[in-house]
């Protein structure tokens, strides 16, 4: 059985090329592979190492403190180098527990800090090395392990990684840009805005929301809250490993009976409900299902765009979900409901602006319709009780009552006492 980089080397040249060359590595680094390659094997260690972190911290809780430690040295942008070695003397003392030399996470993390830290050093080579041997024995690395073990590769310089990257990297490239500029062709949400702000409406008078009278951004939480649990339902129905989400939210659910009058409760609930299934989004081919990603992007939507701190910080993971759901052909309509919903909060290209626009001519319709139908039961009482009347008159009793008459010259009602009028 041949090693894990035996088997994987490949995939790590490509996953190396294509981390590297994100907006977000781009971005940090200020450059691509091209101009500062080495920063931008630096920002995979920058961006990504809180996250491995915490899953190791997960696996084992004496790696939590030092967990919690990266993760915020990762939000403050603390000084790479100083942090990372911090990190590595601190993580150094786990090394000879076998519990983390079977972790290929922890194993991840060291060999990419030593990596980047001690390139040349006697010493660390030595480390490395045996890092590496052990590396070699691991199942399969995933997620942002694989972003800082290219980091590692690199740094290390490991079989000629560096090489083969920079030898790939030209067509990914390529790939990338082509995909950009597809990316600017209008896809699904672009082309389906009119139509969605318009549908907005619709979904949020389904939900029983007095919109004349009751602040249209609630009803949106409303829609939210009332059409996530169905189309979970949906999605479980087609992949059983989503049945946790949809029985969180049952449980939710069941626990907030009066949504308006528990705001805070709702909050939190649909926060847990979106950690619960962000864990889906880098596995697998979840991030093609357009249903899961539209009710991922609602939650996320509603939860970070409230306040501008954490709406920034989030904004390029929405942005790339967003750009996921522009793929799309087609639709699913409870996908199109949570979409409408993630725009609403998000206010992709002033998404509320239209809604708002559309709302006045929307309520307009409504009351018309809603005299129609007024106009129509009167009529229909009316006829009616011609109809009546008319039965009475035939059987020659009272037309108001039925009731029976008396008197030879004035006949009377006995039941209502009104003179006979026909
Ligand atoms: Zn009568």
């Amino acid at each position: 059985m041949p090693g894990l980089f035996e088997r994987s080397f490949d995939n790590y040249v490509t996953i190396g090329c294509k981390a590297t060359y994100s907006e977000h590595v781009i971005n940090a680094a200020g450059g691509d592979l091209t101009t500062e390659p080495d920063r931008c094997f630096a920002c995979l260690l920058l961006l990504y190492r809180g996250e491995v972190a915490k899953r190791i911290a997960e696996k084992h809780p004496e790696f939590a403190d030092l967990a919690t430690k990266v993760e915020e040295n990762v939000k403050t942008y603390r000084n790479l180098r100083e942090a990372v070695e911090e990190e590595f003397n601190q993580a150094a003392a786990f090394y000879q527990n076998p519990q983390f030399q079977s972790d290929p996470d922890y194993l991840i993390f060291m060999v990419s800090a030593i990596s980047y830290l001690y390139p040349q050093d006697e010493d660390a080579l030595k480390a490395r090395s045996n890092m590496f041997g052990l590396l070699d024995q691991a199942e399969d690395t995933y997620g942002y392990a694989n972003f800082l073990i290219c980091a590692g590769l690199w740094f290390a310089d490991y079989n000629g990684y560096r090489a083969a990257v920079l030898d790939r990297f030209p067509a990914i490239k390529a790939q990338f840009d082509a995909e950009r500029a597809a990316k600017d062709q209008p896809g699904f949400i672009q082309r389906n805005m009119d139509t969605l702000a318009k549908t907005a409406l619709a979904v949020l008078d389904s939900t029983g929301w007095d919109l004349e009278n009751q602040p249209i951004e609630y009803a949106f939480l409303q829609a939210l809250w009332n059409y996530r649990t169905k189309l979970a339902a949906e999605i479980a129905g087609r992949r059983p490993e989503f049945a946790g989400v949809l029985s969180l939210m049952k449980q939710n659910n069941a626990a907030v009976s009066a949504p308006d009058a528990h705001g805070e409760r709702i909050t939190t609930s649909l926060g847990d409900e979106m950690t619960a299934m962000t864990k889906f989004y880098a596995t697998g081919d979840w991030k093609s299902d357009m249903d899961y990603l539209a009710l991922v992007q609602a939650h996320a939507c509603f939860s970070f765009c409230r306040d501008a701190d954490s709406r920034e910080k989030t904004q390029n993971t929405r942005m790339e979900v967003f750009r996921q759901l522009e793929k799309a052909e087609s639709m699913s309509g409870g996908g199109k409901v949570l979409l409408i919903i993630a725009l609403w909060f998000e206010d992709y290209d002033g998404f509320q602006g239209k809604v708002r626009a559309l709302l006045p001519a929307f309520l307009q319709e409504k009351r018309t319709q809603t005299w129609a139908r007024e106009r129509d039961q009167q009529a229909e009482q009316q006829r009616q009780l011609e109809e009546r009347r008319a039965q009475y008159r035939a059987r020659g009793v009272c037309q108001h009552c039925g009731g029976a008459f008396k008197g030879l010259l004035t006949k009377k009602c006995v039941s209502c006492g009104r003179t006979k009028d026909y």
